[in-house]
This record gives C-alpha cells, structure tokens and sequence, in this order.
C-alpha cells in the first residue's frame, strides 16, 4: 500500500470535510515520521502542537502500555489513580490555591465546558475575539471568530460577541456587567500565531474582576509547555479564573481538560456535565508521564532557549517579513511567497509544516526536538524559500 493508495480510499471512505490528504503516515521515533512509500520526514508539525514527547517516547509507550495491561476504562461512576493525580498536578502547575478539573477528550470540548460553566454565574454573555478559534463543535464555533468556519452552521449560539485581538479598548466597550465570561488564546494559533500586545492579558484581568466576569484562557494549542511555559500565559503575572487546554495534554493521546480555579471552581454541580471517556485512565497515564518527563529533563527551559534562536535565525532568512510567537509555537511570514507553496516544498524536501493561513507557515515540533534538528530544519528552510522565490 503506497501513500496513493491511501489517499484513494481515504477519498472514498472518508468524509470530505478536510481535503484528501496526499501523504499516509505509518511509523514514528521521535520528530522523525515515515509515510506509506518509505519516506522520512522531520515532524515540524508535531500533529498540530499535540505530540508533546514526539512519536513512540518510551515515557508514554512505557505508560500506556502499564496502564491498559492492568485497567483500561472504568467511566466516571469510579475513582482511580491517574485521574486523581493528574488533576492535582495540573491545578498545582497553574499555581492557584485551589481548582478543579473536569476532563474530556478534545479542545472543542474543552471550550464547551468552560462555556457551560459561564452560564452557572447566571448569566448567559460572552466576549470573544474576532479570529479566534475554539472549536467545531456548535458551541465551540459560537466562540470561534471566524466567519468562514461558522456562516454554514448559523444560527449559532447567542449572546456571543467577537472584538478584534489585542484591542483593550474595544473589549473595554464589549464586557459590561451581564457578561459571564470573556475567552480568549493567551497566542491565537489557528489564525496565524498572533501574540497580544504588552499588559493586554493584565488589562483582561482587571477588566472582568472589575465586571465580574470569568476570564477563560483557551490554552489549547499554547499550553502543556509548548511556550516554554506551561500554559503560555504566565509571563504576564496574572491568572485566569479557567484554563482550558488538550492537544498536548496527552502527549499524542486524546485528552482535554478544563480546569477552574478559585471560585470558578465550584460552580458546576453533580449532573451539570459529563463525558464518558472523560479522565480515562490511559490517556490520564500519557498526561502524567508527559508532564513527568518534562519536569524531570527541565524542557521548560530548553524550549525557551531553542524558541528564541529559532526566532532569531529564521527572521534572517530572505523572503521572511517576522517571525511571531513563543517557545515552540511559531508564525513564520512570509514576504510574499504563498504559505501553501512553502509547505508543499518543504514537504518534498522531507519537512512537515503547516499553511495557518495564506502567508504563516506554523511550526510546533515536539519539545524534545535536538539543536541539531532545529539546524536542520533552519537549513531546509532557508534553501526552501530561496528556491521557490
Ligand atoms: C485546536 C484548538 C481547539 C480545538 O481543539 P479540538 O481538539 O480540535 O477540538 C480549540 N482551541 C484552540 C486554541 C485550538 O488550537
């Protein structure tokens, strides 16, 4: 079976809401993946900043193997371990006094918890930005800020208002006191790897403590150490009343989580949610061994350092306008050069990417990517971009 063979079939068995892939992964080691035709590549994409450790980590292999040899699914009418544990490290990684979690399988579903809790304040608005993403899901699309993906599905949720990012001001205009929660990407990721402007996080703080909504930090794709923080927020000193993360969080296995702190935290009752997957105890066992991993090696660090010299090296490369983001989260501009065409060239020269958006190739390697492999990467690039120029 060869990558065209696979594309084939996915044409005919799959639904057509993605595009027919060209490509049929089968193997993994590390950022190094292998398609259906024998060909390697360097996984700059990491499944879309979801494969933490990379592919086949001993850590989650060693985890997940441990944990479905002994006990595999048990739903939410029983404790165990891992779903206890994991909870307790991700609310003391945040550094509240106090929070819960409540966990599911994906970012969508993640984002309607939050908003579902928002409705437990009593109140029913919301405030969002314009371009953001949260979700398919229809209460996810109804936060998500861009048009394309919501126009077929409307009518949507309401009460639902979307402000330009990063503009204090017109969220200023936008939260007033019957707005139960303002939810918003510490880095907007799908659109194109935007960072906010200076103290904007702080202003959002002051802003719903003053109005008395919950702030919700969407830390979906930011999150699980990719900035070089944990959750891609903490640089600006504030912390939000929720945090909704997944893509990492399970080191490439499904797993979201929201996670409210402080008086947040009580706001759901028995019966207001559930998910019956929700806290399994294989993909609780990835979490903890991904987050265990990263503590134990300092990747937190590493992932600062090697972010920063990716910045600083890729801006220098001709055709590149900036580069824009944190850690191992990157937007890289191009000039004028077609994002699509970047990324089709740099697969055919052995490097997964992604086209965010017509301009911004997004790369999001797993963290445990060597320097080598970073230098690699830069060279591909830069000899990409020249030739295609
Ligand atoms: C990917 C993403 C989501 C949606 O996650 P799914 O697991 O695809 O439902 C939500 N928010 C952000 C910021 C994301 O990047």
């Amino acid at each position: 079976m060869k990558n065209s063979d696979f594309s084939q079939r996915w044409s005919s068995a799959i639904q057509n809401n993605y595009g027919v892939p060209r490509i049929a992964l089968v193997k993994g080691k590390g950022i190094v993946v292998t398609d259906a035709d024998g060909k390697p590549y360097l996984d700059f994409l990491g499944g879309i900043s979801t494969n933490l450790l990379g592919h086949a980590h001993p850590a989650i292999v060693k985890a997940v193997s441990k944990q479905i040899s002994m006990l595999s699914h048990v739903s939410n009418f029983y404790a165990h371990p891992n779903v206890v544990e994991l909870a307790e490290k991700l609310i003391a990684m945040t550094g509240a006094e106090s929070g819960k979690v409540f966990f599911c399988q994906s970012g969508a579903e993640a984002n309607e918890a939050a908003f579902k809790l928002s409705r437990k304040t009593g109140k029913v608005r919301v405030v969002a930005a314009q371009g953001a993403f949260h979700g398919r899901t229809m209460g996810a699309l109804s936060l998500t800020g861009q048009p394309s993906k919501r126009e077929a599905f409307l009518p949507l949720i309401k009460g639902v208002k979307h402000v330009p990012y990063g503009d204090i001001s017109a969220m200023r205009k936008a939260v007033t006191k019957k707005t139960a929660m303002v939810i918003i990407e510490p880095i907007m990721g799908e659109a194109g790897v935007i960072v906010p402007p200076p103290g904007y996080l702080q202003e959002l703080r002051k802003l719903c403590d003053e109005k008395g909504a919950l702030l919700v930090f969407d830390a979906v794709q930011t999150g699980m150490g990719r900035t070089g923080d944990w959750f891609g927020y903490e640089y600006s000193g504030i912390t939000p009343d929720v945090i909704t993360l997944a893509k990492g969080l399970g080191g490439g296995l499904p797993l979201g989580a929201m996670i409210a702190l402080g008086k947040a935290a009580n706001l759901f009752n028995p019966g207001d949610h559930g998910s019956t997957f929700g806290g399994n105890p294989v993909t609780t066992a990835a979490g903890l061994a991904a987050i265990k991993f990263i503590e134990n090696k300092d990747l937190l660090a590493t992932v600062k350092v090697q972010g920063e010299y990716l910045m600083q090296e890729l801006a220098l490369i001709p055709g590149v306008k900036e580069v824009r983001g944190a850690g191992l989260l990157l937007g890289i501009e191009l000039v004028s050069l077609e994002a699509g065409h970047v990324a089709r060239a740099l697969e055919e020269k052995g490097v997964l990417v992604n086209a965010a958006t017509d301009s911004t190739i997004r790369i999001a390697p797993a963290l445990i990517v060597t320097d080598a492999q970073i230098k690699k990467f830069i060279s591909i690039f830069r000899k990409v971009l020249s030739d295609v120029s």
